[in-house]
This record gives C-alpha cells, structure tokens and sequence, in this order.
C-alpha cells in the first residue's frame, strides 16, 4: 500500500479570518507570521500514520498546525502539557519515518513563550524579576572575534567601500567596535524597525529609515542577534529591494537551534545556545545594555526572610 498524505479539499486557510484555530496560542503564532511575512497554511494536510491491515482503513493520523509553504515546513505547536508532548514526539518519529525528506519542526511551550516573551508579551510576572546571571561571552573574548571579524571583512571588501548597515537598538555596541576593526573607508547608516508586539499592526515597519541611497553600494547588514531569522530575512528582501551591488550580513550571535527561517549569515560572531541572552547592546525590556560582556538571564536571588543560616 503506498502512503501519501491526504491534502484537504478546499484550499487550506492561510489568514486569520478564515482559519479556525483550535487553540489561541495558534492564533498568536498565526500573527507573528504574518507580522514577519512568513506565509503559512492552518492544517493543510492529514499523515496517516497506521492503517488496519485488513480493509487499510486509517487507524492513526496526524495533521501538523501549520505549513509553511515558502520554507516547505511543517511546524507543530505544542502547548500542552508533558505527557501529551511525549505522544507528540512518538506521532513526529512515526511521520518522519513513513514520509522521508518531510521537514517538520516542534515548537514546545518553552519555545513559544520564550519566543513571544522575546516581543514582551506574556510571561511577565515571571520575568521581572530577572538578572544578568552566567557570562556566555566576556569582554575579551569579544575583543578577540572583533579582531578575526575586521580582518575578514577587510580583506573580501579589499578596493571597496562596504556600506554597514545596523539595525537599532541592539546593534549599537557591536557596530561601534566592530568598524574600527575594518581597515576599509567604511560608511555606515542605522535603520529602525518595529518588532512584533502581539497588536494587530500588520507587518514589520520601517520606524526610522536609512538616510543613504543604497543603489548600486556593497552593503553588509549589521545584526545583534539571529534567532528565528524571520526580522533578518525580512530586512534583506526589503533592502535588496533597493538594488544594492551586494548584500552580506554579519551578525554577533546566532541562534541556530532556534531557527524558523534560514536566511545565509556570511559573518557569525558567536553561535550560541538557546538561552535569552542580554548585555553588550541586548536589553531586556531597555535594560542591560550597557554590560560590557554578553550574558543569560536568571530570576533574580531569592533574599530568604531570616537571612542564610549561620552553620
Ligand atoms: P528573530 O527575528 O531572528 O527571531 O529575532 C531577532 C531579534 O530579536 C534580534 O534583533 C533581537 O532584537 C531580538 N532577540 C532575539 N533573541 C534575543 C536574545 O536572546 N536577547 C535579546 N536581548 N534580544 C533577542
């Protein structure tokens, strides 16, 4: 018997208007999407995971919430609670076994908090009360790649003048050391874009726009951080839009293990775990920018009634 995915009928909705989401987090998801310019599809497609082996009637099947149709993705959004995850995981190993070269991507509730947590939605409570805790990279180190990064940048722009590009506010510390490392008659502009806040805004808006014309320039973007790479991915279409001569992209962190939307990153700074990182330009909610190390974040030290025990 040959397995294939039933595709739906109708055309599957693609718009909050016409999809009926089972669970508001989806709805919200639906929106980030959308902000970002990422198009997707609500549960276009059913996985027959086992038939019965006598009339091949379809015993266990699994529609994963969204597709999406650009990056030939599925993703599955799980909320719920562990046990329920465990059966999740069981179904996506049976899926990616039954239909080989099916890209398919969990996203726990860890993963989805943290991602909207990231816009300053949710979770807030929680989060208050955070503080620098681990130091992931110091001043140091920094300073080390800053020197390896200047000289790349400066040897495959050797005879032009790159246009840096940052984008605000994250960027500020990175940009700043980062081109007195370059050897090169550097030029640089800033750009501001809205990031999503779980209104009903639209899309990504430029807020404050480049002051240079960029036809015909060698222009490398200047990123904080890639995470989803949806705001890089994004910010490229919109800036090769302009007909720039070239487009690179460096970035400080990259994110990998969270990454929805591959975007190429021609200069990578640091790869970093999945932890939220702050420090060295990165705020959380405005603060902690001006540490001079990058570091995560942890719920600040809880200060016992009665002081620690004398031993
Ligand atoms: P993406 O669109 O790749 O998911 O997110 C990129 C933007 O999210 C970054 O430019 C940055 O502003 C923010 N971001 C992503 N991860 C972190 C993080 O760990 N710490 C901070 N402070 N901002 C982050």
């Amino acid at each position: 018997m040959s397995i294939r995915p039933l595709q739906a009928k109708t055309p599957p909705p693609s718009s909050i208007e016409d999809a009926r989401f089972a669970h508001e987090s989806e709805e919200e998801f639906a929106r980030l999407l959308d902000f970002y310019g990422v198009h997707w599809q609500y549960e276009p497609r059913t996985f027959p995971l086992k038939h019965d082996a006598d009339d091949g009637r379809v015993l266990e099947a699994f529609s994963p919430d969204f597709y999406l149709p650009d990056l030939d993705l599925y993703i599955e959004l799980t909320t719920l609670k562990q046990g329920l995850v465990t059966d999740k995981h069981r179904k996506i190993r049976a899926l990616r076994e039954l239909y080989p070269g099916t890209n398919i991507k969990l996203l726990y509730k860890r993963d989805y908090l943290t991602l909207l947590a990231k816009y300053g939605i949710g979770m807030v409570d929680e989060q208050e009360r955070l503080a620098p805790g681990e130091v992931l990279i110091s001043s140091s180190q920094i300073e080390r790649r800053l020197n390896e990064l200047g000289a790349q940048i400066t040897r495959d722009y050797a005879g032009r003048e790159p246009l840096l590009i940052g984008v605000l506010k994250g960027v500020t510390c990175f940009m700043a050391d980062l081109m007195r490392h370059i050897a090169l008659p550097v030029h640089i502009d800033f750009m501001t874009i809205s990031s999503y806040e779980g209104d009903r805004s639209g899309a990504v808006r430029i807020l404050q726009d480049l002051s240079e014309n960029i036809l015909g320039r060698d222009v490398i973007i200047i990123e904080d951080i890639v995470d989803t790479g949806m705001t890089l991915q994004h910010l490229v279409k919109m800036l090769q839009a302009r007909q720039p001569a070239s487009v690179s992209v460096c970035a400080l962190l990259d994110k990998r293990a969270r990454r929805l939307v591959e975007t190429p990153i021609d200069y990578v700074g640091f790869e970093i775990p999945d932890e939220f990182v702050v420090g060295y330009g990165l705020d959380y909610r405005q603060r902690f920018r001006n540490l001079p190390f990058v570091a995560t974040l942890r719920p600040e030290a809880q200060i016992e009634p009665n002081g620690p025990a004398d031993e």
